[in-house]
């Protein structure tokens, strides 16, 4: 691992903030380092008091923040003093020790500080730094307990175990009190990371680097070859829906799953020892709350269902009291032929336990090459997963989106209307796969929630493997809204052109008829019961002269889902329609072409454009907003509807 110091430009300014967002930055940087939220740093200074005194100032990191991305006012300023008369006190349940250190800011608007704080504060340095890097938490994962002493030297104070909190904040100060010396320039904590202390930013941050790169280097050295494996099979997106079907009823909440085939994750569910080294637990005790305690081996969901809540039933027993429960649903599942499927209620959930049981593997691949993997017990694991400080967390939990664990697909994304569902449903929550013809369809939107394919709506292979990979990423499809199509020229039938006929059929409707068919399956593993939304047409109820081939597609797709909404209702699938009209912020229409109607009809621009019973504007926002509705419980009672978005039309009403 080598040092990155000199990568990124040094801050300008010799202000102590500046610089603890620039080293902060640079650890949060590394995976291997620290991951999602973890880690945290400090830094003791002054601040001038309104008194005209000045304070001497803990700045630590802020709850809330990333390493990675950390700015100056992330950090948390704390009376140093005051800090350290907690530490004098006996004993202090966490979420005292909480509100105390709120109670010591020297801003109100500050953030919550780092539960470590009270560690960083009773280091007598200015400059500390704490990391949960791989390499460091490996080499206190193996049987040989003196192991991570002997690579690192005597420079590093070890200490036993013990969960983040007032308890080890207690412990270290007494270690610390007892054996460090003047050469101590880090603290190892078993099972969670790796402190180092420095008089300036640049003196911690080599000493991180140089301890890490010691157990680095010898990880590297410890025998033996990474396993590798062959390709995993392709699975059918029945079969991984259907399973998300079956997690989702476990959680209670329809969960988002993703597949992941990687060479590392290949590799790894192909060991011959994983019901073994997988079910000892995970690297660092904080981890459960992303990847539960173990990860499911196998298909066995009723097996492991059970096993979860005899874990809680034990340790409530233990502990002497009751805890509010989390879902007994696994976050992570290790099969041969799946690879590995992580879960998660959001996206992002479900990318975290990813990135973390990565670096899980990675850990015990390590720890098994040193002599074996070691984890926390379950208790201490109980401990962290079930922490009164996460239980708080979740009473205080806003109440989901929603669409929340939900995935929905939009065909013809790119723009218009369909660009304006896709935004809307992700808004509302739901995973979400945009197909389009052109690149503008992966520009809908930047959040890991959306998914941009090209694909044309006509090609059956290119929507097939649309499907299947809007299972891999999301783990299935719950909301279908059918929006691509095309308008045509305008022209009478007798001039009709077989070239416009078959393009314009073959795209609204028959690409349709092709895609009901090969999402039917999918729809009805959705643990929501699946829900669909075609577009259609005003032109369905008020046709007009001359663009025969575009009513006749929308009348057809109109019957479609009027016969779907009856061969579906048994699997509880709903299908309805909208038929938006005069909507001009889409790709169908121009300025010109908006120009060029208006003058037909001897009207104004505006008055073209308000050309309905209500004189209302209708936008694909819209259209989207009661697309939506339509896709939520609200409706859960209709189906087989055409919903009218047109400002009221005579001819329709
Ligand atoms: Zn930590």
């Amino acid at each position: 691992m080598p040092s990155r110091w000199n990568d990124a430009p040094l801050p300008e300014s010799d202000d102590p903030l500046d610089q603890l967002a620039h080293v902060s930055r640079l650890l949060g940087s590394d995976p291997d380092l620290v991951l999602h939220g973890g880690g945290n740093t400090s830094v003791k200074g002054v601040t001038p008091d309104i008194t005209g005194a000045t304070v001497e100032t803990l700045f630590v990191k802020g709850s809330g923040y990333d390493l990675a991305t950390i700015p100056p006012r992330g950090f948390a300023p704390l009376r140093l003093a005051r800090l350290r008369e907690l530490l004098t006190v006996d004993s202090l349940r966490d979420a005292q020790m909480m509100n105390q250190l709120r109670c010591a800011l020297l801003d109100s608007s500050a953030p919550d500080p780092s539960v470590e704080a009270l560690l960083h504060a009773l280091l007598p340095h200015r400059w500390v730094l704490h990391t949960h890097a791989d390499a460091i938490v490996t080499l206190t994962h193996v049987p040989d307990e003196g192991l991570v002493q002997r690579v690192l030297g005597e420079e590093v104070l070890v200490v036993p175990y013990v969960m983040p909190g007032f308890d080890l904040a207690r412990l270290v100060a007494m270690l610390w009190a007892e054996r460090a010396t003047e050469d101590t320039t880090g603290i190892v904590l078993r099972g969670h990371g790796l402190f180092t202390v420095g008089d300036s930013a640049e003196q911690a941050y080599e000493r991180h680097i140089a301890l890490v790169d010691r157990a680095a280097d010898r990880i590297g050295s410890g025998g033996g070859v990474p396993i590798s494996a062959p390709a995993l099979p392709d699975v059918p997106a029945l079969e991984l829906a259907s399973f998300r079907k079956e997690l989702s009823q476990a959680a209670g909440v329809p969960l988002i799953v993703t597949r992941h085939s990687d060479p590392a994750a290949a590799a790894f569910v192909a060991r011959p020892d994983l019901d073994v080294v997988t079910q000892q637990g995970p690297a660092t005790p904080e981890h459960s709350i992303r990847t539960k305690r173990v990860p499911m081996v196998g298909r066995r969901l009723d097996a492991y269902v059970v096993d979860y809540d005899d874990y809680v039933t034990a340790n409530e027993e233990r502990l002497g009291a009751t805890v509010t429960r989390l879902d007994p649903a696994p976050r992570v599942v290790l099969d041969p032929r799946w690879g590995m499927l992580t879960a998660g209620r959001t996206v992002k959930d479900a990318d975290i336990a990813a990135d973390v049981y990565h670096h899980t593997m990675g850990i015990i691949d390590a720890a098994v090459r040193l002599g074996g993997y070691v984890a926390p017990t379950a208790a201490e694991i109980f401990d962290v997963e079930y922490w009164e400080l996460e239980q708080a967390k979740l009473k205080r939990a806003a109440a989901p989106s929603r669409f929340t664990g939900y995935v929905a697909l939009v065909t013809g994304a790119a723009t218009g209307i369909g660009r304006a569902c896709a935004q809307e449903l992700l808004a509302q929550g739901a995973a979400v796969v945009g197909t389009g013809r052109h690149e503008n369809v992966h520009d809908v939107s930047g959040s890991p929630a959306y998914l941009g394919i090209v694909a044309d709506a006509k090609d059956p292979a290119a929507m097939r493997a649309v499907l299947q990979r809007t299972v891999e990423r999301f783990g299935g499809l719950d909301i279908l809204v059918a929006n691509a199509g095309i308008y045509c020229p305008t022209a009478p039938i007798a001039e009709l052109d077989d070239d416009v006929w078959s393009d314009v059929l073959g795209t609204n409707l028959d690409a349709v008829a092709r895609l009901f068919r090969d999402a039917h399956p999918l729809l009805a593993a959705s643990p929501v019961k699946g829900r669909v939304v075609a577009v259609s047409s005003k032109n369905v109820a008020a046709p007009g002269p001359g663009v025969a081939p575009y009513s006749v597609s929308k009348a057809g797709l109109t019957q479609l889902c009027r016969l779907a909404a009856l061969e579906w209702a048994p699997a509880g699938i709903r299908v309805n329609l909208v038929t938006p009209d005069a909507v001009f912020d889409t790709a169908l229409w121009n300025e010109d072409l908006v120009k060029a109607r208006a003058d037909k009809y001897g009207l104004s621009v505006d008055d073209y454009r308000l050309r309905n019973l209500l004189r209302t504007e209708i936008t694909s926002a819209g259209v989207a907003r009661v697309v939506a509705d339509l896709c939520s419980a609200d409706f859960s009672a209709t189906t087989g509807a055409v919903i009218p978005i047109d400002g009221g039309n005579d001819r329709v009403i």
